[in-house]
């Protein structure tokens, strides 16, 4: 008898303090900061001070000693307490975890214990304008020049570079012999020169804003490629599945925050004498987005168990990113309908949350691209493409 969906004591209180310090700012420092161009540097300090930032990093590099399904915790409190910040999802999921699985000594030295008490933030950049969900058709390439390396090409949607410190960017590396690419990763500092970046105009109401970056022949130290030449693939596929746990509690934060905001107002709001929330109408849609979101949290639960277990969480992962985007997307759309025109005001910030649930359909990975794993992956169909 193993099987236990009791989280435990230690658990409980991670959510509890999670819960108490995002609360303390809130979702109205997050907008704030959004719309006055701000960041939330201090929350991420105060949480990396605390130790929740680097919760699945090694013990030995100043980490919690966790996992992910700590770390996701984490981020799924942030988010309820409508701090959702999207930087966890690459800085400690992606790139702590490969830095830290693949790293040479000297990088994970140069590298973990930064990312785990917040004090060092890194980007990840793979996706490019001409690839797309395509990540095979990468571009950006890596020569040798002397002992070093040198970088070009050029990356788009790439979180918080303005935050970063540096980014794990996803190249290719010309072999020399069969004249093929393999994929490779390097750790970029955003002041090296020919790096540069300019921000995105996006609708999403967040202070974490997204760019567009041109890497212009960038002259790279020998040790910015990290771990192994060879194990580039394997390299990046142990960042990909945290990921898709992060993005599935950077959703279930969301969709738990619509809820809240929904259901708070449904108990009060009383426009035929009796609370709109008695209405079948409103309370059935509100039920079902509730267990939408239970479903997708005990998904997200196994899949990050899956991952600290050593397993393979591939099929898990991509199915929590799934359900949990979903769920958030009905609940964030089901909590304006509740709020009927306050819904759509800015001192409800319900609708500040809509782009922001969409998000979740599109990144890391879209809706389709899910879809189409798991139907070559578990149903075995043929694949189109
Ligand atoms: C807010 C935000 C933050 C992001 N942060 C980062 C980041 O930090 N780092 C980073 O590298 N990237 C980041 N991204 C990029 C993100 O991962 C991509 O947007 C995503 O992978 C989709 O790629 P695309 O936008 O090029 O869409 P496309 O690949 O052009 O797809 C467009 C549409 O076509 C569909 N489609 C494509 N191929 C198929 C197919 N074979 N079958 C069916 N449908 C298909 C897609 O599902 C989608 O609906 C971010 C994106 C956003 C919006």
């Amino acid at each position: 008898m193993t099987l236990d969906f009791d989280e435990g004591d230690e658990l409980r209180a991670l959510r509890s303090a999670v819960a108490d310090l995002g609360s303390r700012y809130g979702q109205a420092y997050f907008l704030e900061q959004a719309r006055s161009g701000g960041r939330t540097d201090a929350l991420w300090a105060e949480a990396g001070k605390a130790g929740f930032l680097g919760v699945n990093l090694p013990e030995e590099h100043g980490g919690g000693g966790g996992g992910m399904v700590e770390l996701s915790i984490v981020l799924e409190e942030l988010g309820a307490a409508g701090c959702p910040l999207l930087m966890m999802v690459v800085s400690p999921a992606i790139c702590g975890t490969v830095i830290g699985r693949f790293g040479t000594p000297e990088q994970k030295d140069r590298w973990l214990p930064g990312l785990a008490d917040g004090s060092t933030t890194m980007g990840f950049a793979i996706t490019e304008p001409d690839a797309g969900s395509n990540s095979h058709e990468i571009t950006t390439v890596a020569r040798r020049d002397g002992d070093g390396w040198v970088l070009r090409g050029q990356k788009v949607w790439i979180s918080g570079v303005d935050q970063a410190d540096a980014l794990l960017v996803v190249g290719r590396l010309a072999d020399g012999p069969t004249g093929t690419l393999r994929p490779a990763l390097f750790v970029v500092p955003t002041d090296a020169p020919g790096l540069t970046a300019s921000a995105i105009p996006m609708e999403i109401v967040s202070p974490e804003r997204q760019f567009q970056v041109f890497l212009d022949d960038v002259r790279l130290p020998d040790d910015a490629l990290v771990g192994h030449p060879d194990q580039g693939i394997a390299q990046l596929f142990a960042g990909l599945n945290p990921e898709r746990v992060m993005a599935a509690a950077y959703s279930l934060g969301v969709a738990r925050l619509a809820m809240r905001k929904a259901t708070e107002y449904a108990r009060e709001r009383q426009v035929w004498g009796t609370p709109i929330g008695a209405h079948q109408g409103l309370a059935h849609p509100l039920a079902a987005c509730q267990i939408e979101i239970e479903c997708a949290r005990l998904m997200t639960q196994k899949a990050a168990w899956l991952i600290d277990a050593g397993q393979d969480a591939g099929l898990a992962a991509n199915s929590a990113k799934y359900a949990a985007a979903e769920a958030a997307v009905h609940a964030v759309d089901q909590a304006i309908q509740t709020h009927g025109g306050n819904g759509l005001s800015q001192e409800y910030g319900v609708a500040a949350l809509l782009a922001m649930s969409r998000v979740s359909r599109i990144a890391p990975v879209s809706r389709e691209m899910i879809l189409s794993f798991v139907a070559q992956h578990d149903l075995r169909l043929p694949r189109s493409y």
